[in-house]
Parts: structure tokens; C-alpha cells; sequence
């Protein structure tokens, strides 16, 4: 078996030409699950081998919009192109709450274009979602599992935004652990224990602290890259990937800040600043 992580993107709001908003595809012998959707997941998708958008089920850290504009594409995209093949409905796994309350209503904008094109093109398999929604645990819990495959969801440290998760994804070939959007906390730990790769956000406080007092508020609810270095070197992770890159590098020299604050505190594994459709491959 081989299990394959693909970041689809590794945006943040901040608009960046390069960077999609964020998402991390977990391909398990083509059982294919999709963590968070931001914009233009759909095209990151196809550049990664899936021009229709064809996942499995579909994971949902927190009700961020980055984190969420992309969803409804996906869904979309997944049922319009699936003419003439019955796709079952897409599982979407998301905290209770704000994220449950937008997936529940997502598609209520689209009913009239989703009903002319069913009556057109003589469709008889409307577009339903299987919606699993989990209260936030105190512990990592099982949210998902499908034959040796299982995902579990922890909460990590991002208020004011409640609730907020991380996933844990066990396969035959290895442990992913992806942070969502949190500080560098217990509760990442909790989530990473054992992980071979951990996908972290990761936020250059230094650079930050150098911005307006009105954009100060931001370090209350990121990951800090010196943090992180301590953390992943603490906890013996293999392989450490940067994601959700605040500021968004627009150099080489500004991926070297990211690498150099991991290596200075420590971390001494495999490391990648992720571009979209960076890979690791376990297995
Ligand atoms: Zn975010
Ligand atoms: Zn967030």
C-alpha cells in the first residue's frame, strides 16, 4: 500500500497567485480524503490527478472562510461532472457548530442551478451530502473510519474561533497528523504522538511583529516557526511540512526564513516548505 500527502494549498487570506487557499489531499491507495477546501482547491485537485474532484469524504478543521470557499466547488464540481455515473454522497466530517451550520446550508445559493441542470440533463441522483458532524473532544477521538483506514479528530488552540480540530489519519503505511489552524499547544502533541508526517501551519511571528498594531492580532491564533521546530523535534516526528505560510514567502530567501527557524530550534528531520502540490509518500 501507499499512502500519498498532497498539500492543494498552501494560502492563507491573503490572496497569493502561487498559493491555493488551504488543503490537504491523503491518498490511501486511491481512498481519497481531502482535508479543509480553501479557493481554488478544485484546480489544485486537478493539477494533483483529480480533474473532477472525485474524493471520498471530506474533513473540516474549523469554520474559517480560508478554509471553506473552496467546499462548495468541490461539491459542485464532484456532482456536475459525474454525468452518466452515480457517485454515492460525499461524506463531509465537521466539528458541530459554526462549520456544521455552513455545510448544512451551503447549497441552499444553488438549488435553482442545481435544479435546471438535474431537469436538463434528465438526471435522476440530486446532489445530497452525508453530513457527519462530532462534538469537540477533549482527547483525539475516531470521526472516520473505512476498512483498515481511520481518521481521528483533536482539538488544538485557535480562539476566539470554538470549536477548532486537528485530524490524525492511520493508515497501514503510517501516521498524518494535520494541525488545521492552531498555537503551537499540548493538544497538537496529543495529536501528533507516533505521527510519521505532521502538517503544520506555521506563521513567522518575527516578521508579523513587524507589521501594523491593527494586524497584531494574528499572533494570538498561529503556529510560531521557532515553536514548531521545538515541538516537531520534541515529539520525533520524521517529517515536518509547512503549510498556510504567513507571510507567504516571495522568495527563495523568505522560504530560508522558514527553513532556518526550524533548523535553529532543533528540528533535524526531513522538512518541506510546502509549494501547492508539494508530495510526501509513505509506504
Ligand atoms: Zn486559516
Ligand atoms: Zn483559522
Amino acid at each position: 500500500m501507499t499512502t500519498t500527502v498532497t498539500i492543494t494549498g498552501t494560502g492563507c487570506p491573503i490572496p497569493d497567485a502561487e498559493r491555493a487557499g488551504p488543503g490537504v489531499l491523503v491518498d490511501v491507495d486511491g481512498l481519497r480524503l481531502q482535508f479543509d477546501a480553501g479557493r481554488s482547491t478544485v484546480q489544485r485537485l486537478a493539477g494533483a490527478g483529480l480533474p473532477n474532484a472525485e474524493v471520498d469524504a471530506v474533513f473540516i478543521t474549523h469554520h474559517h472562510s480560508d478554509h471553506l470557499t473552496g467546499l462548495q466547488d468541490l461539491v459542485l464540481t464532484r456532482w456536475v461532472m459525474a454525468r452518466g455515473e452515480v457517485r454515492p454522497p460525499l461524506p463531509i466530517v465537521v466539528p458541530a457548530g459554526p462549520a456544521e451550520s455552513f455545510v448544512r446550508e451551503m447549497l441552499h445559493p444553488w438549488r435553482h442551478d442545481l435544479d435546471v441542470r438535474a431537469a436538463h440533463a434528465n438526471r435522476s441522483d440530486p446532489l445530497t451530502l452525508d453530513i457527519f458532524p462530532f462534538d469537540l473532544p477533549d482527547q483525539p477521538i475516531e470521526v472516520w473510519r473505512r476498512g483498515d483506514v481511520r481518521v481521528l479528530a483533536g482539538q488544538v488552540r485557535h480562539e476566539p474561533v470554538h470549536p477548532a480540530v486537528g485530524f490524525r489519519v492511520e493508515t497501514p503505511d503510517g501516521v498524518v497528523a494535520i494541525t488545521g489552524d492552531t498555537l503551537v499547544c499540548d493538544e497538537v502533541a496529543a495529536l501528533a504522538a507516533g505521527a510519521d508526517v505532521l502538517v503544520y501551519e506555521a506563521m513567522r511571528f518575527e516578521k508579523i511583529r513587524q507589521r501594523p498594531p491593527h494586524l497584531q492580532f494574528i499572533l494570538d491564533y498561529h503556529a510560531d516557526t521557532p515553536r514548531i521546530g521545538a515541538q516537531a523535534a520534541e515529539l520525533g516526528v520524521p517529517t515536518l511540512v509547512l503549510t498556510h505560510l504567513i507571510p507567504p514567502p516571495e522568495s527563495d530567501d523568505d522560504v530560508q526564513a522558514f527553513v532556518d527557524d526550524i533548523r535553529t530550534a532543533g528540528f533535524a528531520g526531513e522538512l518541506v516548505v510546502a509549494e501547492d502540490l508539494s508530495q510526501v509518500t509513505l509506504g
